[in-house]
């Protein structure tokens, strides 16, 4: 469609212009006049900020203000600034925000970043042919003040600050640890108690080396710790004589305070046997359910053993699989025992579970076999479209999910059309939660997993000068497929390039397979809410999508240890 406003102004002209409206003083005051006749305003041209997107598409429906962000009586934001979005129906009306003049684009969309009014409201006027129309959005009443909340980093990552699950569920910080622990806290064992018994990531006790830190220790259904320090609901537990990990309090059942205050954690050298099968080898440590932690880089695992010893020397290492390159045990600090699992081929993914006599399994995974001239033949694909729950909204009233939806289907169509077999984790707009997404993944024994986002900002981030494409990944062994996922879809969106990004988001986390999550545009800009109604954008976007799986699976075509298929 063609832009029919004359005017062309760099976006950050329009920006200045926006902001020294916003500072002049404004509006009635109680001892002002009455306010003088409203003279028609002159319309301000949009700018896209992503001028490589199609152009937005008129629309001149019946004048009307719909503001999406902020919702009325949503609290007041910690924040000097911040985004107002929505729709007044029509491209050619002319819009002003608590007296700023704020662009409307040509389907009726706008989206302004201004300074938080003093009294918490916020007034919208539009005006077209006819009559003008106002409406007022106001936050809830402030709450009594707190001290010193700490300020929100200016990223980007809205996922997590608009409360997107794929956020909160993972980067949420617990609730700050009361002062000092309560002084009576006795040591005592305590068994993980989630429900996942082979590891998929989604009900694992999930320890950190703070209370707020990042994931780290991930120990299925079964293991046993010694629980030393209560504060709040973090439980911390003493793993060897100079690692602590905190857990949330309903991840791990106490025994009862049955332990002096310091025991010595249970010995005994972690024997090691290897069992090959057809899409997998499995090195079997008899620990009796002691805790663990495994670091996957590409092309090793390393198994810290707690509480336990590694064999006497004399005793080799099994090995003899195709997979392996070999298996050494590591000095390090007392009370732990390391293994190192080197692999002939980059690493595709591992289980770590115990049996019922508490042997701990460490499952690594053979590669699928690749042929590089058709990368997508046999593999399989499972393709999660992120929301509903949650999930954000564009300005005209476009849901983060329905844009999953569509890139997630036409995607699974091209990856069928290639040859993958391909699991949806929904075909509909209908709520999925994530546990639920990645156990499906991982039950069905996907490949690849690739969730399919788009992206919003937390308060108080200036969204015309921090939209970028980004794919995020958890495990290092899955950076490679974020980085090609990365090259090529910014090649389609052409706004900045925030590149592949570890985060700790449930989606990404699974270790069965590599797993990334893209956040190819975001929802709240107008031409890039355009862009993902537009049938042939989204074309574009899913192809995007299979060629950076295409250079991921033919980079590794040939690995080491690969069943025949
Ligand atoms: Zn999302």
């Amino acid at each position: 469609m063609r832009d029919r406003n004359p005017a062309r102004r760099t976006p950050g002209a329009l920006l200045l212009l926006a902001s020294l409206g916003a500072c002049a003083p404004s509006g009635p005051s109680a001892t002002a006049p009455a306010p003088q006749p409203e003279a028609a305003p002159a319309r301000l041209a949009y700018v896209p900020v992503s001028p490589a997107l199609p152009p937005i598409p008129e629309a001149d429906g019946p004048l009307a203000i719909r503001v999406v962000h902020p919702a009325p009586g949503s609290p007041r934001p910690r924040v000097d600034s911040t985004y107002v979005y929505g729709s007044v129906g029509t491209g050619r009306a002319a819009l002003d925000i608590n007296g700023t003049p704020v662009p409307v684009a040509p389907n009726g969309a706008f989206l302004a970043f201004l300074p938080l009014p003093a009294d918490g409201r916020w007034t919208l006027t539009a005006r077209g042919t006819g009559e003008p129309v106002r409406a007022t959005v106001a936050y809830a009443a402030p709450p009594a003040p707190r001290p010193a909340a700490p300020a929100r980093p200016d990223t980007m990552q809205a996922d997590t600050a608009q409360g997107d699950p794929v956020r909160a569920d993972s980067a949420a910080p617990p609730a700050a640890p009361a002062a000092p622990a309560a002084p009576a806290f006795a040591a005592q064992m305590a068994t993980a108690a989630g429900g996942d018994t082979l590891a998929t990531g989604s009900d694992v006790a999930i320890g950190r080396p703070t209370p707020t830190g990042t994931y780290r220790w991930f120990l299925p259904r079964g293991a046993r710790v010694q629980v030393v320090e209560r504060r709040g609901d973090q439980l911390r537990v003493r793993l060897d004589s100079a690692t602590s990990a905190w857990f949330p309090a309903g991840s791990l059942e106490l025994d009862g305070p049955m332990l002096p205050a310091r025991v010595e954690l249970a010995g005994g050298a972690a024997r090691l046997s290897v069992t090959p099968a057809a899409e997998w080898v499995e090195l079997r440590f008899a620990v009796q359910r002691a805790p663990f932690l495994v670091q996957a880089a590409d092309d090793r695992l390393t198994v810290t053993l707690y509480g336990r010893t590694a064999p006497v020397p004399s005793e080799r290492p099994p090995a003899g699989d195709p997979l392996l390159a070999g298996i050494s045990w590591r000095a390090g600090t007392p009370g732990r025992a390391e293994a190192e699992v080197r692999l002939a081929s980059p690493l595709w993914g591992y289980k770590a579970f115990y049996t019922r006599d508490g042997t701990l399994v460490l499952r690594v995974r053979r590669p699928p076999a690749i042929d590089p001239a058709a990368p997508l033949r046999g593999v399989r694909v499972a393709v999660d479209p992120g929301h509903p729950p949650a999930g954000a909204t564009g300005p005209t009233g476009l849901t983060e999910a329905e844009a999953n939806l569509a890139i997630g289907t036409r995607l699974a169509e091209r990856l069928r059309a290639a040859g993958a077999e391909v699991l949806l984790t929904r075909t509909a707009n209908v709520p999925v939660e994530l546990g639920a997404r990645t156990d499906t993944a991982v039950a069905w024994d996907a490949d690849l997993l690739v969730s399919v986002h788009n992206n919003a900002f937390g308060e108080g981030v200036n969204p015309f000068r921090n939209h970028s494409t980004a794919v995020y990944y958890f495990q290092p062994f899955s950076a490679a497929l974020a980085r090609e996922l990365d090259r090529e879809i910014v090649g389609v969106t052409r706004i900045p390039d925030l590149g592949a990004r570890q985060s700790n988001l449930a989606l990404a986390r699974p270790t069965w397979m590599p797993s990334a999550l893209t956040e190819s545009l975001f929802m709240l800009i107008p031409e890039q809410e355009a862009a993902l109604r537009d049938p042939g954008f989204l074309d574009r976007l899913a192809d995007a999508h299979v060629r950076g799986i295409e250079a991921f699976l033919r980079s590794r075509a040939g690995g080491a240890g690969a069943p025949a298929r």
